[in-house]
Parts: structure tokens; sequence; C-alpha cells
């Protein structure tokens, strides 16, 4: 008996969203900053109370580090971390995309899945949700070899 053909594409590519926003940080100039004042109101503008995410990059404080780079969610700089941060804090929503792309990257790195079965179109909401399917695919796929034909 031959094994039922299963089709395999490669998973996406695991996306850093570093460098998608990087071009975003202006010189900490006057001109820097009113350039920044203007990606500010504009982002408030399309966005209004929605969060910052990978398509809607929060603006980073003129010359503050890009995201995911190992910076300070604080205030955006490298060389030290959060806890120990004697800046001045960047605005909230600069805060709260700095961590969400840090989570992207390391997430994007730690669980980049090798295969993804065609026609899946599942999103997992969180990386929890998506370990428990991983391992109950891996279950149910276990128990399918045990119950077919054996050698
Ligand atoms: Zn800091």
């Amino acid at each position: 008996m031959s094994s039922p053909t299963v089709s395999y594409i490669p998973a996406p590519k695991a996306t850093n969203p570093a460098p998608r926003c990087s071009g975003g940080t202006h010189p900490n100039t006057p001109a820097g900053i009113a350039l920044y004042n203007d990606q500010i109101s504009k982002w408030h503008t399309d966005n209004g109370t929605r969060g910052p995410n990978e398509t809607r990059p929060y603006p980073l404080s003129p010359g503050s580090s890009p995201v995911a780079s190992d910076e300070c969610w604080k205030c955006g700089r490298t060389g030290h971390v959060g806890p120990s941060c004697t800046q001045t804090s960047a605005p909230g929503l600069e805060v709260r995309w700095r961590m969400i792309a840090t989570s992207i990257k390391k997430g994007a790195l730690a669980t980049a899945p090798q295969v993804n079965l065609v026609g899946e179109e599942r999103q997992w909401t969180s990386k929890e949700e998506y370990d428990a399917s991983v391992i109950a695919a891996y279950i149910a796929d276990q128990q399918g070899k045990e119950d077919g034909p054996s050698a």
C-alpha cells in the first residue's frame, strides 16, 4: 500500500520588521524633529486609536535606534536595557511598538515553521496557541501511523 501524497510548500520567510522601519529615524536636529512631528501627526490621522504593529509602525524618536535592534524600549537607544534606563522616555506608542517589533523578531527567529501544509491558512493569535496546535497535529499524525498498516 502506498502512502497518501502530501504536498508541502515552504513556510514564508521570517520577516524582520526592522528593515522596513529603520528609514523612519530622523536625525536629532531641528529639521529631523520637524519631519518626525509631521510623521507623528500623519500616523495618528491614519490610524486613529489603533495601536502600532508591523503594518503601522510608529514613528521613532529622532536620533534613536531602529526597532528590534536590542535597543532599550523606553528611550530607543542601545547600550542598556529598560530597568537601568536614565533617559527621557519615548512616547508610549513608540515604546509599545519597540516591544512588539522585538517580540515579532524573536518569534520569527525562534518559531518559524519549516513547512506548512498546503491550504493551511490558520492564523494563530499567540505562540501558546501555535504550540498547542503543532502538538495536537503531531499527536494526530502519530496516532494515524499506529492505526495504519504495519510493515
Ligand atoms: Zn533607555
